[in-house]
């Protein structure tokens, strides 16, 4: 038996990307350009396209020998909630780091599909075009519509390439970049070595070199231990560990507590979106709190919480609904990789304890402490996500306060209506946005108003009528227009409550049936066009027109085509 070779020491392996005979370049993402503070029209030149084919490797010195080697990760990861060894960039390779001079912001460029790596085990390395095309729209879609992920620059196809999946199938290189690619998983693999030095190490290179210093990492206060002890909090907060707060709280926690907080508010804008990644194995969940890892995923048609794009995923263990229990799951294993630093409080830097870790004696002390600090970075967790999607879901109806009771009268009667009424959840929102509430005023005028949700084939969902279904929606339209009347005053400026709410509310979301007929389009058809026109689209969802074809957008904007509903994807990519 050949087993992968297994790294030790180390969290990387310097290796380059294959050639890549011909390439061709299909597209690139303007906005992308922009944030690298890349020059424009530096894309047409052939030193652009070889660079993101892998060719060129950019600052490399080869007769020298000197500058910037690509490299690849390694790293572990809790796969479908069981334990799956060393993993690492099977088909990721970065190239080098480049800081945008106008916002001083760091990325690690890096080349998907490029070819075998250290950590490819028994696979080929490769990306079809297929997958590729699909990360690189949704990559973008989703820093267009605010929600923190990794990022595509650019997409090119290899025309000499064919790789095996079900069928021959393209191969292509999407080139993507980050502030961070590091993965709980990356801690994984060192909990399972027990390398306690690189576990302190790799997490203070994270504090001072991913985020902006251990300074920057805030300690809890007080004030933050009552809102968790309110009404969202179980009680656990501030009386769960003994002694002067503060003093068991090491820096260390503190790092946790930022990772902790950051996937919480992307986890909310998820739910908000109705967007599922389906695998959020613990390889595929970001230290930085980005969206990572585009394999099945899939927004929302019409709302249903048990929605898994994933087509293996039989447990439902990556549905829409699971989304924030599963990242909080990964986070307590990112807890126990961290359970000897954060528990050791006082002590982290003592000679000692550096050295050869806890004392036998102390090691219960340790543990619990370590455990209590867990729960309570998960009473945070909560906290943090309810207020992000609290936020998003106030600002996403138009209105400009929350009270408390909008949770049950308005966010999750909406949720229910949705469901039972198979609408649309993205589309919801921007249509609510064109309604006037002087046309909701009348019963009469709330039920010719709540037409304008339904599918153009009528009414769906079991057992209603369109009358059912015009009255449900009708009263919660109207519990929703007081709201409104609530907050912008009697006479307020409804235009401007509309204008607002189009700035969060997308018309355009890259569905799974318009990523597939791209996909065919490109494939098949050969066409070129299109992926710029969707993208374009992407980049700049809350337009209301994208200077293209009219009714092209507005099809693209539209109903699912029914036979496309609520589309799977197998893993294979
Ligand atoms: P994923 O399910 O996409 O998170 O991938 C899990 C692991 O499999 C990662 O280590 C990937 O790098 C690796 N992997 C997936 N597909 C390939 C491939 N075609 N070639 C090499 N490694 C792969
Ligand atoms: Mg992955
Ligand atoms: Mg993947």
């Amino acid at each position: 038996d050949i087993e992968p070779r297994q790294v030790k020491g180390a969290l990387f392996t310097w290796v380059r990307p294959e050639e890549a005979k011909e390439p061709e370049l299909l597209s690139v993402s303007p906005a992308a350009m922009r944030d690298l503070g890349i020059r424009e029209g530096e894309e047409k030149t052939e030193e652009f396209k070889q660079t993101v084919a892998g060719n060129r490797l950019l600052g490399w010195n080869a007769e020298k020998e000197e500058g910037g080697y690509p490299w690849a990760q390694c790293y572990g990861g809790w796969q479908f909630g069981s334990w799956a060894g060393q993993l690492g960039d099977g088909r990721a390779i970065s190239l080098f780091e480049t800081t945008n001079p106008s916002t001083k912001t760091r990325y690690e460029l890096q080349l998907k599909g490029a070819g075998i790596t250290p950590y490819s085990r028994f696979a080929d390395g490769k990306a079809v075009l297929r997958s590729s095309i699909r990360e690189y729209i949704v990559s973008e879609a989703l820093n267009a519509l605010k929600i923190p992920t990794t990022r595509a620059l650019s997409l090119t196809l290899l025309p000499h390439s064919k790789v095996r999946r079900e069928t021959l199938e393209p191969g292509a290189i999407v080139a993507r970049f980050a502030q961070s690619w590091l993965r709980i998983g990356t801690f994984d693999i060192l909990r399972a070595r027990g390398d306690r030095a690189l576990i302190r190490q790799l997490s203070t290179y994270i504090a001072e070199n991913v985020f902006d210093g251990w300074e920057s990492l805030p300690a809890r206060n007080s004030n933050e231990d009552d809102k968790l002890g309110g009404p969202v909090g179980t009680g656990v907060a501030r009386n769960a560990i003994e002694g002067p707060a503060g003093q068991e709280e090491n820096r260390f926690t503190r790092l946790y507590r930022e990772i902790v907080r950051r996937n919480a508010k992307t986890v909310a804008a998820w739910q908000a979106y109705a967007f599922t990644n389906g695998v959020l194995n613990t390889d595929n969940t970001s230290i930085f709190g980005l969206s990572i890892d585009f394999g099945p995923f899939a927004f929302l048609d019409n709302f249903d919480p048990n929605y898994t794009p994933n087509h293996d995923d039989h447990m439902l263990r990556y549905s829409y609904r699971n989304q924030p229990t599963i990242i909080w799951w990964n986070l307590v294993r990112l807890g126990e990789s961290l359970g000897e630093l954060i528990g050791s409080g006082a002590n982290v830097d003592s000679e000692e304890f550096v050295e050869k870790g806890v004392r036998e004696e102390d090691a219960d002390e340790l543990v619990s402490r370590a455990e209590a600090l867990i729960t309570r970075a998960g009473e945070e967790y909560k906290a943090v996500f309810l207020e992000e999607y609290k936020r998003l879901m106030t600002a996403r109806l138009g209105l400009k306060t929350h009270k408390e009771s909008d949770f049950e009268t308005l966010f999750s009667e909406l949720l229910d209506t949705m469901e039972s009424l198979e609408l649309d959840f993205n589309q919801f929102f921007r249509k609510l946005s064109n309604l006037k509430v002087r046309d909701l005023e009348t019963e009469e005028h709330r039920k010719r108003a709540a037409g304008v949700f339904f599918h153009h084939e009528g009414v769906t969902g079991i057992g209603n009528t369109e009358e059912s279904a015009r009255k449900r929606i009708a009263e919660w339209l109207e519990r929703w227009s007081t709201r409104v009347y609530e907050d912008w005053g009697p006479n307020g400026d409804d235009e401007m409550r509309q204008v607002e709410m189009k700035k969060i509310n997308p018309k355009f979301i890259p569905k799974s049936w318009i990523l597939d007929e791209l996909i065919k389009r490109v494939e098949k058809s050969g066409e070129r066009e299109i992926l710029d026109r969707v993208m374009h689209m992407a980049l700049h969802p809350f337009e209301e027109r994208w200077g293209w074809d009219e009714k092209e957008e507005e099809r693209f904007c539209g109903d699912v085509p029914k036979f496309d509903r609520a589309m799977q994807c197998s893993c294979s990519s």
